[in-house]
């Protein structure tokens, strides 16, 4: 692809300028990755949009990312056009209009301070809504799947108002995490949202919030690396495991990870955290081939310990073929 050409055909619709080689570890939380073919930052939504429509109908690869904190981009980059969504703006109501490249966050705080619940499980989740969207993220049970009444996006080259099962959304999954997936860019959404008291939203967002920072490693990571592991029958063989999780089926991936004794383990720069072992975490140097050998050495020693395969919830960016992208 001849990316200088790209550049000038797409310049027309962009307002702001078109950069070649971006390198990726300044735009991922895990601070590794190499660079963008073509990297554009976009605030406006329409503009993102006639892009996604052109880049979609002109089969040009493309990748949008918000906050890049959850995924692993290879040291060769990504031999796209990579778009970074940063259109913010919000409609607060119990109808909230929200547009994709919010940081879900600070969609939570927009929220709360107008007495609207709904929001509390993202108060920690440093990615934008469209990122959420995709993982189906949430945390304490509650998904951002169950907030959805519509989305607006730009997919198979069209923009469309869609309903929420458009997404086949499942735990920490829709369809665009899917291969085969059609190319889409999610654009906004209306999210329904729940009137409470300002002070009963604030704390249960910080009961939330003190759970996570007892938990969460502080170094550089992409959160919890891979998903929980829903099987019964594990989950009632695990001595060890608490009766809630015996009750619901769930085995933290994290538990089987610590069960490994890979607490600490290092390839490179890239470890598994002591403070909580489904978080990788980058000691400063590492590779995100460091983070990908590290991955697979955790996997196979949980599926020779316990016979499952763990999956992972941070998606791989631009490793080719034989990785599951
Ligand atoms: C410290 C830490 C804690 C975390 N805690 C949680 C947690 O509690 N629960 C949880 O679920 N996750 C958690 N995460 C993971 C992550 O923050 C979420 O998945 C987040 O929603 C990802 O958003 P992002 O903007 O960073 O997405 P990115 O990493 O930039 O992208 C993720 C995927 O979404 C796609 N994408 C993003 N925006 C769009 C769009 N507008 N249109 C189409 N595709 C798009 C990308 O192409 C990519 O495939 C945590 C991460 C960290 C670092």
């Amino acid at each position: 692809m001849d990316w200088d050409a790209l550049a000038r055909q797409l310049a027309p619709l962009c307002s702001q300028p078109l950069m070649r080689n971006e390198p990726m570890r300044w735009h991922t939380t895990l601070r590794v990755g190499g660079p963008a073919a073509l990297f554009y930052r976009v605030s406006d939504l329409n503009e993102f949009a006639q892009i996604s429509e052109w880049a979609q109908s002109h089969h040009v690869p493309t990748f949008i990312m918000g906050h890049g904190s959850n995924i692993l981009v290879s040291d060769a980059g990504i031999p796209a056009l990579v778009i970074y969504n940063a259109c913010e703006r919000a409609i607060v109501g119990e109808q909230t209009v929200a547009e994709t490249g919010i940081p879900i966050r600070e969609l939570f705080l927009k929220t709360a301070q107008q007495g609207l619940s709904g929001l509390e499980f993202a108060v920690g989740i440093p990615g934008t809504l469209g990122g959420a969207l995709v993982s189906n993220a949430g945390a304490y049970r509650q998904n951002i799947a169950d907030l959805l009444i519509e989305i607006d996006l730009v997919s198979e080259g069209r923009r469309q108002r869609v309903a929420p099962d458009w997404m086949q959304f499942s735990y920490r999954d829709s369809r665009l995490r899917r291969p085969g997936a059609p190319p889409t860019a999610l654009l906004a959404v209306r999210l329904r949202l729940t009137p409470d008291s300002k002070r009963a939203i604030f704390a249960r967002a910080r009961h939330l919030q003190r759970q996570r920072i007892e938990k969460q490693p502080p170094e550089s990571s992409a959160g919890s690396f891979f998903k929980n592991v829903y099987d019964r029958a594990l989950a009632e063989r695990l001595p060890g495991l608490s009766a809630p999780l015996k009750e619901a089926g769930v085995v933290p991936a994290g538990f089987l990870i610590e069960a490994c004794g890979l607490k600490g383990y290092q390839i490179g720069g890239a470890s598994v955290s002591r403070k909580h072992a489904n978080f990788l975490i980058n000691r400063g140097d590492a590779t995100a081939s460091d983070f990908y050998q590290l991955a697979q050495t955790v996997k196979q020693a949980v599926y020779e310990r316990f016979g499952v395969w763990l999956e992972e919830e941070v998606l791989y960016v631009g490793w080719g073929a034989d990785v599951p992208q």
